[in-house]
């Protein structure tokens, strides 16, 4: 049974989290649900699952703080999660993903696309793990550790920006489109409009700090990481500051 992927459902309404478990159990996941923030974190203490689906709206903590919580330890960080949320519009989504959430989906939604979701999230975390360190001039990242480092020096990435240097660092010297990155880094869906990647660039240049200038926007073509950086004026008055 230890091959059947882990789901960890967190969601208060019984019927939808039963609905969800006996479609997941069908299609070879082992799920356990969670009806609050307190059963969720208990499960959390005692087995770690492959994959989150965490409900948005919760009596008590709300998914979205959960799921900011949930990155920012150590030991869940590098679990994937999928936002559960009957909140459509764009505000809501943007806050879920910034919120470290790898996913989200609409509720009411079909279990045929919550089941595609789930193997998505599954399929990008997996070559991520087996793969060994990668290293661009003096940055290096790990992915076994999730550890970034740069010039020794360690540095702190939420999930997405992790996966998006990931990607840039496996393909150095590369010019790569936003729909390419959406594409490789987010994985095969379509509903992540393409300013979102610029959001992601801008908070990877902040995390990596004096190694920010390594990633650099080719105008009208999109991103490139490179080991010589072209100096500009602005980063070198930062680093100075
Ligand atoms: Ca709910």
């Amino acid at each position: 049974m230890r091959n059947q992927p882990g789901v960890l459902i967190v969601e208060d309404e019984p019927a939808i989290a039963e609905l969800i478990a006996v479609n997941l159990r069908h299609n070879g996941f082992r799920p356990l649900w969670a009806m609050d923030s307190a059963t969720a974190q208990r499960e959390l203490d005692n087995v770690l699952p492959d994959v989150i689906l965490l409900d948005w709206m919760l009596p008590g903590e709300s998914g979205l703080s959960l799921a900011k919580r949930w990155r920012a330890d150590a030991r869940t960080k590098g679990v994937p999660i999928i936002m559960l949320t009957a909140r459509g519009d764009e505000m809501d989504r943007v806050a879920g993903l910034d919120a470290g959430a790898d996913d989200y989906i609409a509720k009411p939604f079909s279990t045929k696309e919550l089941l595609a979701r789930i193997r998505a999230v599954l399929r990008r975390r997996t070559p991520e793990r087996a793969a060994g360190v990668v290293s661009v001039g003096a940055l290096s990242l790990d992915p076994a550790t999730y550890r970034v480092s740069f010039s020794e020096q360690l540095l702190k990435l939420g999930p997405t920006e992790f996966k998006l240097l990931h990607y840039l660092m496996n393909h150095p010297e590369r010019v790569h489109s936003r729909s390419q990155l959406l594409d490789k880094v987010w994985g095969d869906h379509v509903f992540i409009e393409e300013r979102t990647v610029d959001v992601h660039v801008k908070r990877l240049r902040e995390a990596l700090g004096a190694a920010g200038p390594m990633i650099e926007t080719v105008r009208g073509a999109g991103y490139r990481l490179t080991a010589q950086p072209v100096p500009t004026v602005a980063s070198s008055v930062q680093s100075h500051a």
